[in-house]
């Protein structure tokens, strides 16, 4: 088994994610593994990347798929006895004019951005050794969001009592009320990617609360962050910052000195603190 520090980073053979790659192979102490859903796009860029002289290692990971996230699970508790940093990028957006039903909208968006981010923590966190960080990247777009949400869902996001079992029974309700057509009249703002990444920015506090009460002496470090608004397939080229730019505040919390004992629990951008 090897000791070498592993980093791994999902949804990474393009846009941002790749860019957090990127900037891991040049300052982080170990192996790092960029991971896609598609072997080809990922093993294409990974070659690419291999041919600049940067040190990366490849693993398929589609978060879709609980087979998927449970080989990578395996692979790395046999190569590495676990891992050291987990940044959780892999996510999509339907287009604003794309035409597809919004309850397939909310339904898909869902799947991916909070059901799939949450199988890979599931499975995942476990493995996180001492000392290691997890980065969930989440959005600005989810403070909109929970702005846009009644009172009595938004007091609900904001509580440092709520379960992660009482999250997935909203986010389920939000693609069961949004199917019904009533999702206006239950308070739900009318952005489905806003609601997924108020789940993760709301998972990743109810992970850190989980990580104090169980593992404090472990000295993990998990934050939600928004990395900016950033060209790339998914914001389109109008976006304000560069991708090696929007890497930078998930490589800061995924990179946080050993000594560091926050940012912990925390919605990050620009490397600050953000209210939520
Ligand atoms: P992107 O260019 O569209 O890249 C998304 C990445 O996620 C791709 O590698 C994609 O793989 C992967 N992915 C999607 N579904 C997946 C799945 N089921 N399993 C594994 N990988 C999957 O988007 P981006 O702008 O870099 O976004 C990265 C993250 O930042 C997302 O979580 C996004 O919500 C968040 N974010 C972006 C912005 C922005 O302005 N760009 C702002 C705030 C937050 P394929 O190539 O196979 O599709």
């Amino acid at each position: 088994m090897s000791s070498v520090p592993v980093a791994v980073v999902t949804g990474s053979n393009k846009g941002i994610g790749l860019a957090i790659v990127q900037a891991l192979c040049k300052q982080f102490q170990g192996d790092v593994y960029l991971t896609a859903r598609d072997p080809g796009r990922g093993q294409e860029v990974v070659a690419k990347l291999q041919g600049e002289g940067l040190r990366v290692l490849f693993h398929q990971l589609d978060i879709d798929d609980l087979q998927s996230i449970r080989a990578l699970r395996d692979f790395l508790k046999e190569k590495y006895g676990g891992l050291n940093v987990l940044i959780n990028n892999a996510g999509i957006a339907f287009k604003v004019h794309d035409t597809t039903p919004f309850a397939i909208q909310a339904e898909v968006t869902l799947k991916t951005n909070f059901f799939g981010t949450r199988n890979v923590c599931t499975e995942l966190l476990p493995l996180v050794k001492p000392y290691g960080k997890v980065v969930n990247v989440s959005s600005m777009v989810s403070s909109s969001a929970l702005r846009g949400c009644s009172q009595e869902l938004q007091q609900k996001f904001r509580s440092d009592v709520i379960t992660e079992d009482e999250l997935v029974e909203l986010m389920n309700k939000f693609v069961e009320d949004v199917k019904k057509g009533v999702h206006d009249k239950e308070g739900w703002p009318n952005t489905a990617y806003g609601v997924s990444k108020i789940g993760v920015t709301v998972l990743s506090r109810i992970q850190a609360r989980m990580l104090n009460e169980k593992r404090k002496g472990d000295h993990i470090l998990l934050n939600a962050c928004c990395p900016g608004w950033v060209r790339t397939d998914m914001a389109g080229p109008k976006a304000t910052k560069s991708p090696e730019e929007g890497a930078e505040t998930p490589v800061y919390l995924a990179l946080l000195p050993s000594g560091a004992d926050g940012p912990h629990g925390q919605f990050v951008s620009d490397k600050t603190v953000r209210t939520w």
